[in-house]
């Protein structure tokens, strides 16, 4: 059974206190400007705290305001964005700046129906940036609220998607601080990221303890209650390192593609199997391919667990190349951005001299 709000403004006062005094000293909570503040709540999507740091650090450096990267070449916000992943959320920040350029002036959205127009604002960032950069009393749900709140008010069943979900975020409205409402989100998520942790949570430090049902009974590990595992499916995937007089034969991801536009990569291919691939990367670049593995990477990308070989092939006959292709110096080939995985290839080769 959800339990009730056990004292809301005192869970807000010690939470607040708490956070005041124990939070990260981090780049973005020393601004108050919305668009270092929309930079930072897009890298943090998925990825970890002391991973944005410097990546968030380079970017404002390179590109400080909406203006520059408003006008910024693609290829050069992918080159930023290099390693972070999730390279979705560089193209849309780049089509966010755009669009606060041309039709806010310059200024972004202070209203929650302006913002969720903005390209990649789901209600979580609209909720972080209204309260975090405009002090508007929206809450945020994201793993650490969902963690945090299903310990405090006994929350069951799967709270990540559908009716589970949209109970966390009543909670959140009913919860939030009218008075310090981005504190009051960043609080709760730092007290998730820090102290109610997921496996081993430091109850004795915590500020709610005296309000936390699932402490009090021993009950913490228990919550959030587990939702069925997500099916993984494994993909084969052989690339080819194509080189000639000192450059390398590679392939810029066209927007059509379902994952990583506009990213730079060795000619790829997916197979019900790596000789499958290879086949298909033989017969499209019309090259033959050895069969001896030069390297192979392990990844994955959302459900998909990727195994990617690497391979050495005989450059094709001159000729015109297909679209999307180029030969880039093996000196060049760093300036260009490679998503992680292809990233690990580029590497190799050019640590091996190849
Ligand atoms: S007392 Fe423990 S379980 Fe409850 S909110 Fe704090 S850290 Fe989480």
């Amino acid at each position: 059974m959800a339990n009730t709000i056990p004292n809301p403004t005192l869970l807000q006062k010690n939470l607040l206190k708490w956070f005041d005094q124990y939070k990260r000293d981090l780049p973005w909570r020393r601004t108050r400007d919305p668009y270092a503040i929309f930079v930072s709540e897009m890298m943090l999507q998925q990825t970890q705290v002391k991973t944005v740091i410097p990546y968030y650090k380079r970017f404002l450096q390179r590109l400080p305001d909406w203006k520059s990267l408003a006008k910024a070449n693609e290829e050069m916000v992918l080159k930023l964005w290099e390693g972070l992943g999730y390279y979705r959320r560089a193209r849309n920040l780049m089509a966010a700046a755009q669009k606060i350029i041309r039709d806010y002036d310059g200024e972004l959205p202070d209203t929650m129906e302006k913002i969720l127009e903005i390209p990649g604002i789901g209600p979580y960032s609209a909720g972080a940036l209204l309260s975090i950069a405009y002090q508007k009393p929206y809450p945020v749900v994201d793993g650490n609220v969902i963690r945090v709140f299903s310990r405090l008010f006994l929350l069951k069943g799967n709270l990540k998607t559908g009716k589970g979900h949209k109970k966390v975020w009543e909670w959140a409205h009913k919860l939030i601080s009218h008075q310090r409402p981005g504190d009051f989100n960043q609080a709760v998520m730092e007290l998730g990221a820090t102290v109610c942790l997921p496996e081993n949570p430091q109850c004795l430090l915590c500020p709610l303890l005296h309000l936390c049902p699932a402490a009090r009974q021993g009950l913490q590990t228990h919550f959030p209650q587990a939702a069925k595992p997500s099916v993984t499916a494994e993909v084969s995937m052989a690339a080819l390192f194509i080189g000639r007089s000192g450059k390398a034969l590679v392939k810029k991801r066209s927007q059509d593609e379902k994952w990583l536009k506009g990213m730079w990569e060795f000619p790829s291919a997916e197979g019900k199997s790596f000789e499958d691939a290879l086949r298909k990367l033989e017969l499209d670049l019309k090259v033959k391919a050895g069969r001896e593995e030069l390297l192979e990477v392990r990844h994955q990308i959302t459900h998909h667990k990727i195994r990617l070989r690497f391979f050495r092939a005989t450059p094709p006959h001159p000729g015109p190349l297909l679209d999307g292709f180029k030969w880039v110096k093996l000196s060049g080939l760093r300036r260009l951005p490679f998503a992680s995985a292809q990233g690990k290839l580029r590497k190799w080769l050019l640590d091996n001299d190849a």
